[in-house]
């Protein structure tokens, strides 16, 4: 798995925690892209710099946070977001028990980097283990809600993933 890099390094900022509800006990896991611009630093602070701007984004729409609980970047580091213990914002009317987890850029034309999708990889094996989620509720965005995410190149791999006997099945 990639670095894991501390909320604190990438924000001064903690969650508004009486804007979020707990978590309980995770379910179900699922994975988007940012979709904003296409986006393939490798530099530490463009990362946690676009991290700090989504969070900003989030929190200005009245959240409690950042939506998601981890963000991968294309050098496969992997951000600490909304802390584990609250729910997060990431899918509509879906968050209850969802661990969200996010890869900056957007992937619609552009395939994620080998290094974001390996920590991915591991990421998700290594969350579906500790909370005991099968593969088959390991899900993108797009799989529950009409949206583009996580990007038609990252739903690939994804599918991928889930598919082949080297993968998360
Ligand atoms: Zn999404």
């Amino acid at each position: 798995m990639g670095e894991v890099v501390p909320r604190a390094a990438w924000t001064t900022s903690g969650p508004i925690a009486s804007l979020a509800r707990p978590m309980g006990r995770i379910e179900r896991i699922t994975v988007h892209h940012d979709g904003m611009d296409e986006f393939d630093s490798f530099s530490r602070q463009d990362s946690a710099r676009r991290v700090e701007a989504i969070r900003r984004a989030h929190v200005n729409l009245g959240w409690a946070d950042i939506g998601y609980h981890y963000i991968i970047d294309p050098a496969g580091r992997i951000y600490e977001g909304r802390p584990m213990n609250l729910q997060g914002a990431h899918v509509r009317d879906a968050n209850e028990q969802n661990l969200g987890v996010m890869v900056l850029g957007n992937y619609m034309r552009r395939p994620p980097t080998d290094a974001s999708v390996a920590s991915l990889e591991s990421f998700l094996r290594t969350a579906m283990r500790q909370h005991r989620v099968s593969v088959q509720r390991v899900m993108t965005h797009r799989e529950y809600v009409p949206t583009a995410c996580p990007g038609d190149r990252l739903q690939t791999m994804m599918n991928q993933l889930r598919t082949s006997r080297t993968g998360l099945a």
